[in-house]
């Protein structure tokens, strides 16, 4: 059980992130959600997940584009055992097309972030003796596809950043590894499917059926449950001696 464990997950008011702060919420640790919003909605989540699973929950505002606030949400939540990097967003365009704001949005939120809160959390989980860091990259991290040059590079980038904390840890009682989903139906997928459309010139099905789960041997999305089931056995005590790796959630993506 995480009970009395402090859980901060970036980019946790939808999709993913949010699947992964329930899941943990539900083996007993202590949520921080996050996202770059301030809204009456950010906070009611948090008061659901203490409601609904009798832990402490908490909203906390800062934008994982900005380093600056990267490192203000860990030491603001003043608690940090278990770190989820999951904010992250998508753009899909040929690299000739493709705005390079576009390009410094992706790598800031779903590489550099992690860095920033990574090198805030770890005085914390020295101190408390304890530590499981988990990143959420992709299927996207092992392999490529056309139109997503950001994206993949920022996600083989932090796997690149998982084996580093790992080995910067490794003779403390602190994990870090990764996650990588394959296609799972969130709201940023469900904003994907308009572009891909116009990229390839498909209706909507035929994305989701030929493109997106064309490489998915399973032929079924991910869930965010799942998610959230391997981050908690990435934080019990049966993977203590995995560190530096990554656990591909993606019906058999990077098998092909
Ligand atoms: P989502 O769009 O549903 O959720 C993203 C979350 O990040 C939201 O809460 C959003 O508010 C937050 N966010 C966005 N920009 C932010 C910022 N600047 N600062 C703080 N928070 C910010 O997306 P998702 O599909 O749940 O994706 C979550 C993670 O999972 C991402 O890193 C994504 O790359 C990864 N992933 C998703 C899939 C998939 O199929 N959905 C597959 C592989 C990897």
């Amino acid at each position: 059980s995480l009970t009395g464990k402090t859980a901060i997950i970036t980019g946790s008011t939808s999709g993913i992130g949010l699947g992964i702060a329930r899941e943990l919420a539900g083996a007993g640790a202590d949520v921080v959600l996050n996202s770059y919003t301030d809204e009456p909605e950010d906070h009611a989540l948090a008061e659901q997940i203490a409601k609904d699973h009798g832990v402490s929950a908490r909203y906390i505002q800062a934008d994982m584009s900005k380093a600056d606030q990267c490192r203000a949400l860990i030491e603001q939540a003043g608690a940090c055992d278990i770190l989820v990097n999951n904010a992250g967003i998508q753009h899909v365009a040929p690299i000739q097309d493709f705005p390079t704001q576009k390009w410094d949005a992706i790598i800031a939120i779903n590489l550099s972030s992690a860095f920033h809160t990574t090198a805030a959390a770890l005085p914390m989980m020295r101190a408390a003796g304890w530590g499981r860091v988990v990143n959420v990259a992709s299927a996207h991290g092992l392999t490529a596809s056309p139109y997503k040059s950001a994206y993949v590079a920022a996600k083989h980038g932090i796997m690149g950043l998982t084996k580093t904390v790992a080995l910067e840890t490794a003779e403390e009682p602190i994990t870090a590894n990764a996650i990588g989903p394959g296609y799972v139906l969130t709201p940023l997928v469900e904003a994907q499917i308009p572009d891909t459309m116009k990229e390839y010139g498909m209706d909507r099905e035929s994305v989701i059926r030929d493109v997106m789960l064309k490489r998915q041997p399973s032929k079924d999305f991910a869930t965010v449950e799942q998610m959230g089931g391997t981050a908690i056995f990435l934080c019990s005590d049966a993977a203590a001696q995995i560190t530096g790796t990554s656990i591909s959630v993606d019906g058999g993506w990077t098998a092909l």
